[in-house]
């Protein structure tokens, strides 16, 4: 299936976000899916445009907002893949509320970070990525604040499944982006996304000499969560590959009590004309 649609993306040459795309439609036709099974809800920022440019469901929602809805997509409609996504900005700063709660919640979406650790859509800023040092419009003497690691914030609220990439590497961004979407409950992909217009210290050639991956270490155990933590811990973050994965977690929806396969866009639930008229008045 294609689900590559009409609208030319207006991202400068060379921004990752157009691997992450790549990625993304790459990923969904690679798991049998077809454009009418796939919801992208996404952030605002450079990144959070991602939604207009899949053959799929999309919504632009609100700056760090993309999680709630995202959620409640899902909920109502189980048959539904659905997709998150944004920049660090969207969802570690202003969004990174949701996102923990998202992560302790579990409900069974896939939430693509685009990470290049500044804030470009308003043409360069400090973002919660970016590391001490980092010196921009708002940090001219360079930035005074620690970074956020998002994969060891990740592991110590519980997630399930936490995976790294970079825009770089195409079959290695598609493979955990059909991984995240296999896997049952939240997963985080944080993709390192270069901003090639006002990031000039993390670039593709950075990322070549400072990424390890996961996959180049035989003895590596993505189910045994303190090893994850040590090698992050001991590179800085800066890990690719299925860094964790609990396969045995139950997602939120099946642990309601009472909660029905069928999400409730599917559920009959036989209210007559009568009151369903009065329930659109009321929220009219
Ligand atoms: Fe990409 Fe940066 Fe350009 Fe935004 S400003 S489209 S993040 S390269």
């Amino acid at each position: 299936k294609d689900f590559r649609n009409k609208v030319k993306p207006n991202w400068c040459p060379g921004c990752g976000d157009f691997s992450v795309l790549a990625a993304m439609q790459r990923a969904f036709a690679s798991s049998g899916l077809e454009p009418e099974d796939v919801a992208i809800v996404s952030g605002i920022g450079c990144s959070g445009r991602i939604s207009g440019y899949v053959n799929a469901y999309g919504f632009h929602g609100v700056h760090g907002r993309s999680l709630p809805i995202a959620q409640g997509l899902k909920l109502a409609n189980r048959d539904l893949t659905v997709i998150a996504s944004g920049g660090d900005g969207d969802g570690f700063a202003i969004g990174m509320g949701h996102t923990v709660h998202a992560i302790r919640r579990n409900v069974d979406i896939t939430y693509i970070v685009m990470d290049n650790q500044i804030y470009g859509l308003t043409k360069g800023q400090t973002s919660p990525r970016s590391e001490m040092g980092f010196k921009t419009k708002s940090t001219p003497n360079g930035s005074i604040e620690a970074s956020i690691n998002p994969m060891e914030m990740a592991l110590t609220v519980g997630a399930g499944f936490v995976a790294q990439s970079v825009s770089s590497d195409l079959k290695g961004l598609t493979h955990v982006i059909e991984e995240g979407i296999n896997h049952k409950g939240f997963s985080l992909i944080n993709v390192y996304s270069p901003c090639v217009t006002y990031n000039k210290i993390n670039t593709y050639d950075w990322f070549k000499e400072n990424l390890v991956s996961v996959n180049d270490d035989p003895n590596y155990d993505p189910s045994d969560r303190s090893m994850a933590m040590q090698k992050l811990m001991a590179h800085n973050g800066l890990v690719t590959g299925i860094i964790y994965q609990n396969k045995e977690r139950p997602a939120y929806e099946e642990m309601i009590s009472g909660f029905k396969e069928e999400g409730l866009a599917k559920q009959d639930l036989k209210i007559t004309e009568e009151q369903f008229n009065k329930l659109t008045t009321e929220f009219a």
